[in-house]
């Protein structure tokens, strides 16, 4: 490992001046300290902001709308009772995520600025145009079975590895960040960057800006009552996504007045669908609806490799995560959360 500074800020301002370029933000480092044991990441100067004051608040306005501190804990926001009853697929996704012992530390914007799970991009013996810019990509023509359909370049195929990500995508949620410059918002969709020339620019934040906070519209709750995030993994906890599906329907007369719907594991950001909800908007539940509309969100998807399956199995998932909102957000978050082998189906959840 590098040698590197240590700071400590004590206010928000004090951690945006200590910033600079170089410099890498630290909270509960469950992505970041592996990253630098590995030699991925090799920044200047560590920021330790876990300890900054007020960045750890789950605050609820009155229309309903929710805005989570970026040190909230994966488990305290996915436990917290009234956050599960409003937004129950970002719940659902978050209790799909790492383990336990990592839910517990995690935070959430940690969880926003993880890095892809890309085995070349943690090899720093192979090229890598995201690690390393103009080196080039050995997952293309690699081992590259898990990884992008949609969006990818030449330059890049690798995916976000986040579940929370997913519904958050869905949800219309807007990011707040401070930087040297002040305070902006970003919306959630426009995070995330696709490769394009540029994988190593993986984000829209500024350099020296930091996420202070995620805001969820009280909108959104309006889905409540048919929202599901469902994930298939290679094993049932403690696996990253190979696709990923979160599905909402907000339903007037049985009839869907709007959907919303997003992709995990299929491109270098959750990828929303909204060509896909255009479709469900006024349509009569069904499953050829429900095909039709996943057909639209997968229409431009190609292999990048090994990894066609991906494009069918992300049809199913979405399908399947359809019905399951169409039947209703359980009454509790399955005990296998997010996965097709929960044993709890779909109950009736009055938000
Ligand atoms: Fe690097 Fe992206 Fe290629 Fe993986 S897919 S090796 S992250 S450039």
């Amino acid at each position: 490992m590098n040698r590197f500074d240590y700071v400590r800020p004590t206010s928000l301002a004090e951690a945006i001046a200590a910033g600079r370029e170089g410099s890498a933000f630290l909270a509960a480092g469950t992505n970041l300290l592996d990253l630098m044991k590995g030699g991925v990441e090799r920044p200047e100067r560590l920021v330790d902001i876990s300890r900054l004051p007020g960045l750890d608040a789950i605050e609820w306005s009155a229309d309903g709308a929710v805005r989570i501190g970026t040190l909230v804990r994966n488990a305290d926001l996915a436990y917290d009772a009234r956050f599960q009853k409003a937004f129950p697929a970002v719940a659902e996704a978050l209790l799909s995520g790492a383990s336990a012992q990592l839910r517990n530390a995690a935070t959430l914007g940690g969880n926003l600025m993880q890095r892809t799970r890309c085995p070349y991009f943690y090899d720093v013996a192979s090229a890598c145009n995201r690690r390393a810019p103009g080196s080039g990509c050995d997952a293309i023509g690699g081992e590259n079975r898990l990884h992008a359909v949609l969006g990818w370049s030449e330059h890049c195929i690798a995916t976000h590895p986040s579940d929370l990500c997913v519904p958050l995508s869905a949800l219309d949620a807007m990011v707040e960040v401070e930087g040297p410059h002040g305070r902006r918002e970003i919306a959630f969709e426009a995070l995330h960057l696709l490769p394009g020339e540029t994988p190593a620019r993986e984000t829209a934040l500024a350099p020296g800006e930091l996420i202070v906070a995620v805001r969820l519209p009280a909108e959104a709750a309006a889905f409540a009552g048919h929202a599901r995030y469902l994930k298939l993994r290679e094993r049932t906890s403690y696996a990253f996504a190979v696709v990923s599906a979160a599905a909402a329907l907000r339903l007037e007369d049985g009839v869907i007045r709007e959907a919303r719907l997003a992709l995990g594991g299929v491109a270098a950001k959750p990828w929303r669908a909204r060509d896909a909800e255009a479709m469900l908007a006024g349509a009569s539940p069904s499953p050829e609806a429900f095909a039709g509309a996943a057909e639209a969100a997968l229409a431009d998807a190609r292999p990048s490799g090994e990894n066609g399956f991906k494009i069918e199995l992300a049809r199913r998932i979405l399908v399947r995560a359809l019905s399951l909102a169409l039947q209703g957000t359980p009454e509790q978050t399955p005990a296998l959360p997010a996965s097709p082998f929960a044993p709890t189906s779909g109950a009736s959840h009055v938000a």
